[in-house]
């Protein structure tokens, strides 16, 4: 495969949609990013990396951590996760908190906020420090120790995170936190605010492209584990649009509000595409449309 001349020629495709869409701005930080960005990148299974545009600048990865702390705690817990959060799409907005009352503080996933900061928890419990654990298992997946998160980004959440803390002390008021409400959101808006490239996340997402094997060689999850955060992407990674993007996209696939989608070609390759201007259930216009562009050129939908 010809990845530059592909990459190019996507990149030239969507050019239109690009500054579509509204920057992400209930965190203010993240309200000041320039809306003409478009990078994208592939990481190949060896790990051969390739990419157009912005695709080296750094960006704030937000919900596309979970896809991160979601693996790192199945790798050290297994199955027991489950018992505390669901894997179910919520078809409600990712930081919704009706379902809850309903469901006894059991979130429907991990990949809305609620179950993201259930695993979070869960990972701080077995970690003793998830930001940690997560920033340490980005940078030595990408290869890049300057990875960080954004101390501005993390405070401007934290500064703005009542409806987060909501959901926290309600999941608390069932007993399905182990740690303290501001311990576990530290270490969450953490997470959410570590700023990576397009070609660190695409490289970062290997190991589900490797079904479950690292960069350097080590097993993180079986197979089938990998298969199973795949699939959650697949049903849950992109809002309350997965079903459209699987209808266009057909790739298990993880979108965050800084406009970054992490998507997985299992047995094949990551590809991450960034883009700030973001649709209204909180997917880049131009990375959906890039990702659209990709499947439909190469064929490589898991459909
Ligand atoms: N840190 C953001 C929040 O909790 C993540 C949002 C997202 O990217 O979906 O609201």
């Amino acid at each position: 495969m010809d990845y530059d001349a592909l990459l190019h020629e996507i990149a030239a495709q969507v050019r239109p949609l690009v500054g579509q869409g509204q920057v992400s701005r209930y965190i203010p930080a993240l309200a000041t990013m320039r809306e003409d960005r478009f990078g994208i990148a592939v990481a190949d299974v060896d790990g051969e990396v390739h990419g157009v545009g912005d695709w080296e600048v750094p960006f704030s990865i937000q919900s596309i951590s979970k896809t991160f702390s979601l693996a790192l705690t199945l790798a050290r817990d297994g199955e027991h996760l489950w018992r505390r959060v669901g894997r179910e799409p919520s078809g409600n907005p990712f930081n919704s908190l009706v379902q809850l009352e309903y469901e006894n503080g059991v979130p429907r996933n991990p990949f809305i906020n609620a179950g993201a900061i259930v695993v979070t928890d869960r990972l701080q419990t077995l970690t003793g420090d998830a930001g940690t654990a997560v920033l340490e298992f980005l940078r030595a997946e990408s290869g890049n120790p300057a990875i960080t998160a954004d101390r501005d980004v993390a405070d401007s959440e934290a500064a703005h995170g009542d409806r987060n803390a909501a959901l926290a002390h309600f999941m608390a008021s069932y007993g399905n936190l182990e740690n303290p409400v501001p311990v576990v959101l530290e270490h969450y808006f953490r997470q959410c605010a570590v700023a990576m490239s397009c070609r660190d996340l695409a490289l970062a997402g290997g190991f589900l492209a490797r079904r479950g094997v690292r960069n350097d060689g080590s097993r993180l999850l079986t197979g089938s584990e990998a298969k199973r955060v795949n699939a959650v992407m697949l049903t849950c990674g992109t809002y309350d649009a997965a079903g459209d993007f699987a209808y266009r996209v057909g790739l298990p696939g993880k979108s965050g509000v800084g406009g970054g989608i992490l998507a997985i070609v299992p047995g094949r390759c990551a590809v991450c595409v960034w883009s700030p201007g973001l649709d209204a259930h909180g997917n880049s216009v131009a990375g959906v449309a890039a990702l659209d562009r990709f499947t439909t050129l190469t064929g490589w939908s898991v459909f």
